[in-house]
């Protein structure tokens, strides 16, 4: 790497420290890209973005590459507007069933009893997406709950998604007398006195990771670059991954935020997500003063991944560098890194599989009286085989884990339906590679 790549970095390092209420992704973001600036012709589309950005300030981490092709202005994908639902790119679990939302809503509903039953209520969502889950719990709590709710946040960067979002919950809102508040980074989201119940549905694997590799001498970054043997005739990349030859600051201060990476096997790679870190954390101390409860839903396990950055496009899983902008870019969610993250600032319990916690919340007899309301044997069908797939055992159902994450009243107790059993610390599960 030369000196003046790493001089860059460590600028934009220092950039990010100083902007303390700015997210350093968002720091980052906003210092000017060298290639886009030098460039003396526009470029066309997001590759050609990419690549002279390449060209002038050297590889880029993942993480920057996972940022351009997910929110890119013009070519992101979250740019695009709905990419949602049977006809999109993926389809989630609220978009499936509304069973999936009404069961969140019944455990919220069970841990607001724990905290005493607060007469008001904050709701707070990340990355709320066609606002299908929030409809559901809103709709659950009108027929069900005992308390006031004083206002719905919705954390969502997209313009074209927040529209989205207000025209569906905008009227479920106004019924319940509830604010419809939007925030576009966490950073917005201020500590109430109100008990905050928080839901973040396949929101933590949309954010960038940085990938590190484990050698002798510590770790070094692995970095998207041009691919010299690109051929547009041959329909090959257009980029390939590269391993930094020289550590950098990033390099030394990431893998240092936990101790399972430093025991992973020389030769490993790891992907790390600072934003993941920053965001959870900022969930557990907006919930400081009020108490609170909330689900975080994703793909992922209780440990680290070191390959895992894939593209979705129309249900398929495609290459992360196949026509960048145009596919959902994600990573497995590392749930022991959020819990390491919340240490001294909120409880947390699981994560468990998707099934076992929709299960021991009642979906079978939730699904018995929906099948038996239901007006027509088409209906009957599709409402069993949605709820079949939230819960299949190959799929969704183990593929999908739940972690909850408790301020406040009662959160030192059991939380239902996890295991609060403390693990042994003296037998560290080793870091399983994938
Ligand atoms: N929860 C929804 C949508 C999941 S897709 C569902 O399960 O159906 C991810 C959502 O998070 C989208 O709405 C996307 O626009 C938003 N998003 C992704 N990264 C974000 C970020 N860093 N800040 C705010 N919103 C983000």
């Amino acid at each position: 790497m030369s000196t003046s790549t790493a001089l860059l970095r460590s600028l934009r390092l220092t950039l990010a420290r100083r902007c303390r209420h700015r997210p350093a992704s968002r720091a980052l973001s906003q210092l000017p890209e060298k290639g886009l600036v030098s460039s003396s012709k526009e470029p066309q589309s997001l590759a050609q973005v990419i690549e002279d950005s390449i060209k002038a300030t050297g590889p880029m981490s993942v993480a920057r590459y996972m940022q351009l092709c997910l929110t890119h202005p013009e070519w992101g994908y979250y740019s695009q507007g709905d990419v949602f639902g049977r006809e999109g790119d993926f389809i989630t679990s609220p978009e499936i069933s509304q069973v999936f939302g009404e069961l969140v809503a019944i455990w919220l509903l069970t841990r607001w009893m724990a905290a005493g039953s607060p007469e008001r209520v904050r709701l707070l969502e990340l990355g709320p997406g066609r606002g299908t889950l929030m409809d559901d719990v809103l709709r659950t709590f009108q027929a069900l709950a005992k308390f006031k709710v004083d206002s719905v946040t919705l954390v969502e960067y997209s313009e074209k998604m927040r529209g989205i979002q207000r025209a569906k919950l905008g009227p479920r809102c106004e019924a319940l007398g509830a604010k419809l508040i939007f925030e576009e980074e966490i950073s917005g989201v201020q500590k109430s006195p109100l008990f905050t119940m928080f839901i973040a549905h396949e929101f933590f694997d949309a954010l960038p990771v940085h990938v590190f590799q484990r050698d002798e001498a510590g770790f070094r970054e692995v970095r998207v670059d041009r691919n010299p043997s690109h051929l547009p005739a041959a329909h090959n990349a257009r980029f390939r991954l590269g391993v930094d030859r020289e550590s950098s600051l990033l390099s030394q201060l990431l893998p240092a935020s936990s101790a399972r990476f430093g025991r992973l096997p020389i030769g490993s790679r790891v992907e790390i997500c600072p934003d993941s870190s920053r965001i959870v954390r900022r969930v557990g101390e907006v919930m400081a003063d009020g108490g609170g409860a909330g689900l975080i839903v994703d793909y992922g396990a209780d440990r680290s991944f070191s390959d895992s950055v894939r593209g979705f496009r129309k249900h398929k899983v495609v290459d992360l560098f196949e026509e960048p902008g145009t596919a959902d870019l994600t990573a497995n969610v590392d749930f022991a890194y959020l819990k390491e993250s919340l240490e001294g600032v909120a409880e947390t319990a699981g994560p468990i599989s998707q099934a076992q916690f929709l299960l021991s919340l009642g979906l079978e007899p939730r699904l018995d009286k929906l099948l038996a309301s239901a007006a027509d044997q088409e209906k009957r069908k599709r409402i069993q085989d949605g709820a079949k797939r939230l819960v299949d055992k190959t799929g969704m159902g183990t593929q999908y884990q739940v972690m909850a994450v408790v301020k406040g009243p009662a959160s030192e107790d059991d939380v239902y339906p996890f295991d609060k059993t403390p693990k042994d610390p003296d037998s560290p599960k080793p870091e399983a590679q994938s």
